[in-house]
């Protein structure tokens, strides 16, 4: 089969197209022929060699939609044929065949295209843990998903949409922001512009926001501290980097702030999360969206464009 390797850290270059052996399914074990590979910002960061030590060559990708090809012994919920959404992998899914273990396998309700399959996985659980997991929204407050135009945050604005909250969505681009209003925000704000977070003031009548679902807290854990209410809280989903504070604007509305990674997500709390996202998938609370398309070998391009700004839903690659 073809699929992107990795053999040292580097630039979107070292992402080559080989051609590699099939993979085989050991016992509890499931081989996903992949339709669509999401990209998401880690596989940069850990290609770039900035996550850690990482064993060469590599495959990289935890998410993918696609059909069954093959199951091992002792597979219980799938068989071959079965449409599937993965949210990691042994293997990687930047390939035409993913291997998994069967608890990072889950059905794809018929309404999903394998394609929207690929926009689930990190994504998705990613946006429920930080909202119900690290803390617990209330229907009736009000939440600032701050970066809601990509693959986060497009999910968070539906879950927290659904959830009866009033939704607060910023975006970098005008299709940004017209797709933030789409996905069932009330209000969409540029983050651009200079006086975005006035705006915000203004639209809660003073008051401030309850919950922030925060994606680049880099530029913005600072300024979220001051248009948070009393007892408000800050989820930090994203950061690319440090941030100075000032915790008196914290201390002064007896702040939280909240770092998470679903990397210390636990196998029940998976479980759990999955099962949620796809009773939401069923009833399309749960709609992902795509963006842009690349073909499996231009990687590298894929790599370049999800770093850039003007993010319009999830960017997949297709083997
Ligand atoms: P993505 O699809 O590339 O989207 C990035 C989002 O950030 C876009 O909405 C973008 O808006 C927005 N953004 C850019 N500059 C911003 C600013 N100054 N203020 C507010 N928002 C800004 O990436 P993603 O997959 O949604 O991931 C979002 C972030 O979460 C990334 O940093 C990623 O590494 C991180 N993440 C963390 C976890 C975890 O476990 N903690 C899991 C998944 C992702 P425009 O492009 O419209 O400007």
């Amino acid at each position: 089969m073809k699929a992107i390797v990795v053999h040292e850290f580097g630039g979107p270059e070292v992402l080559k197209l080989e051609e590699v052996p099939d993979p085989k399914p050991g016992p509890g074990q499931v081989v996903v022929r992949v339709e669509a590979a999401g990209v998401n910002p880690v596989e940069t960061y850990i290609r770039a060699g900035n996550y850690g030590p990482r064993q060469f060559p590599y495959t990289p990708g935890s998410d993918s939609g696609g059909i069954v090809d093959s199951v091992g012994s002792g597979v219980t919920s799938f068989k071959a044929g079965d449409r599937v959404y993965t949210s990691a992998s042994i293997s990687g899914t930047y390939a035409q065949l993913a291997l998994c273990t069967e608890a990072q396998v889950h059905p794809l309700p018929a309404n999903v295209s394998t394609r929207q399959g690929a926009a689930v996985g990190v994504p998705y659980a990613t946006a429920y843990r930080a909202a119900f997991i690290r803390t617990t929204p209330r229907g009736g407050e009000t939440v600032l998903v701050h970066g809601a135009s990509g693959g986060v945050g497009i999910a968070a604005v539906q879950l927290m949409r659904a959830a009866g909250l009033t939704v607060i969505g910023t975006a970098g681009s005008e299709k940004g922001l017209k797709l933030v209003r789409e996905q069932g925000a009330h209000h969409a704000l540029d983050h651009t512009k200079p006086d975005y977070l006035q705006e915000l003031l203004r639209l809660t009548g003073g008051k401030g926001v309850d919950l922030i679902l925060e994606m680049a807290a880099h530029t913005n854990l600072g300024k979220d501290l001051t248009v948070l209410a009393k007892n408000g809280r800050v989820v930090v989903i994203g950061s690319r980097g440090p941030i100075e504070i000032n915790p008196r604007d914290g201390m002064t509305r007896d702040a939280a702030i909240l770092p998470m990674t679903l990397m210390n997500a636990t196998e029940p709390e998976l479980k759990g999360i999955h099962a949620a996202l796809r009773a939401g998938l069923e009833l399309e609370t749960l709609r992902p969206v795509m963006g842009r398309e690349f073909p499996l070998a231009d990687a590298p391009k894929a790599h370049e464009a999800i770093l850039q700004p003007g993010s319009y839903g999830k960017i997949v690659l297709i083997p």
